[in-house]
């Protein structure tokens, strides 16, 4: 179990993890409103240009789309089969981000048609649609910023270089205020990614603190259940073994009596660290009940885990007050984890009766 897990900070990857995979979903609903939006402005170029621009135009949005669609459709399986972590995420936002540059342009291309006499309302129409799609864009993938400002940037600056083009007072203003109105929607997009991170970080936290022991910071039961699946479906497939000790503090009631609940609470806080200090990297050090803890091994063999129960008996011995009773038990075919427990359990109460400050073991058949 990594240490760091004893003081938590909302991890980078983790965060990226998160808002990458909300760029994605929302990208799928984001599809709907962009064809709506192709077809409506295919449908006015036909009328207010000709229908031989109107509809190459239209094939080459959706052409130019494809790899963007494809690449949706690779992140969700790549998603469902777990082949996408944290740690492995972050070059799909890239992806995500280049995918979207052509088809942009192709789509905003559709300023520059020549539309002669209707020019006006050519151009008032791509302006009430792209700010449109530009509001419902920005606030889609509002979780990745340099995706944001790339959607709008391509889009209004098409719009406001053909506003400047026409020579025209009222499109001249109209390029002043689509400058403006960006100006201000950056600012509430920037203030709304901010939000939205912090929300994504707090939901990362509460997941967090949800599998977190407060007292000595492992991980708890419900943490361990979750962890333990993956461990045992690992092991049917690989054949490894794998081990448990439980473990409880002897006559803890008596130490507590004595010594008061406070002192009592630092212990287990100590015996936390001790565990974790004797266990190696991938063990899983949880904190079970009370003062009940369990280390579950993987990929160790029962006379393996007897070192490691050895290790964690001397330690406490001599760097505490108190001594431990434990019980060990080994996964074997079959065997599931509550009846391995049950297992680990007895062992450790056969340890109670024979005198405590000990352990002993089961190997089921
Ligand atoms: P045994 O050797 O048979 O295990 O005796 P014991 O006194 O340790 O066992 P028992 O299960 O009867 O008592 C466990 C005690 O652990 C009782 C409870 O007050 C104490 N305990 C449980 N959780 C905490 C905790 O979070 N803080 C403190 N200070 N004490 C706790
Ligand atoms: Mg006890
Ligand atoms: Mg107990």
């Amino acid at each position: 179990m990594e240490k760091d897990s004893l003081e938590y900070e909302v991890d980078k990857l983790q965060l990226d993890y998160e808002r990458i995979c909300i760029l994605y979903g929302n990208a799928r609903l984001g599809y709907f409103g962009l064809f709506l939006s192709v077809f409506f402005l295919g449908f006015i170029v036909s009328r207010l240009s000709s229908l031989s621009i109107a509809l190459p135009w239209i094939a080459v949005v959706v052409v130019a789309y494809i790899p963007r669609l494809i690449l949706s459709k690779r992140f969700k399986t790549k998603l469902e089969k777990k082949e996408i972590t944290p740690t492995n995420i972050k070059p799909w936002e890239d992806y995500f981000f280049i995918n979207t540059i052509i088809p942009h342009v192709c789509f905003a291309a559709v300023v520059f048609f020549p539309y002669k006499e209707h020019t006006y309302t050519a151009v008032l129409f791509c302006a009430v649609v792209f700010m449109s799609m530009i509001a419902g864009g920005s606030m889609a993938y509002n979780t990745s910023k340099k995706f944001v400002f790339l959607f709008m940037n391509i889009a209004l600056l098409f719009l406001v270089v053909k506003c400047f083009w026409m020579r025209e007072s009222i499109f001249t203003a109209l390029a002043f205020y689509l400058i403006v109105g960006y100006g201000v929607l950056t600012k509430l997009i920037l203030r709304q990614n901010e939000i939205l991170l912090e929300n994504i970080s707090l939901k990362i936290e509460s997941r967090h603190q949800s599998f977190i022991d407060p007292l000595t910071k492992l991980w708890n039961r419900r943490r361990l259940y979750l962890l333990v699946d993956k461990m045992i479906e690992l092991s049917k497939r690989s054949g490894d073994p794998f081990s448990l000790i439980m473990l409880d503090i002897d006559h803890f009631k008596k130490y507590n009596d004595s010594h008061g609940h406070n002192a009592g609470d630092n212990l287990l806080v100590k015996l936390a660290e001790l565990l974790l200090d004797c266990c190696r990297e991938q063990d899983l050090v949880v904190r079970y009940g009370g003062e009940e803890f369990m280390v579950v091994l993987p990929n160790t063999t029962i006379d393996q885990a007897k070192i490691i129960a050895e290790r964690i008996h001397t330690t406490v011995r001599k760097k505490t007050d108190v001594t431990i009773s434990a019980g060990l038990a080994q996964y074997k075919d079959q065997l599931n984890f509550a009846h391995m427990v049950q297992q680990a359990d007895e062992a450790l109460y056969a340890a109670k009766n024979k005198g405590r400050d000990r352990f002993t073991v089961v190997v089921s058949n």
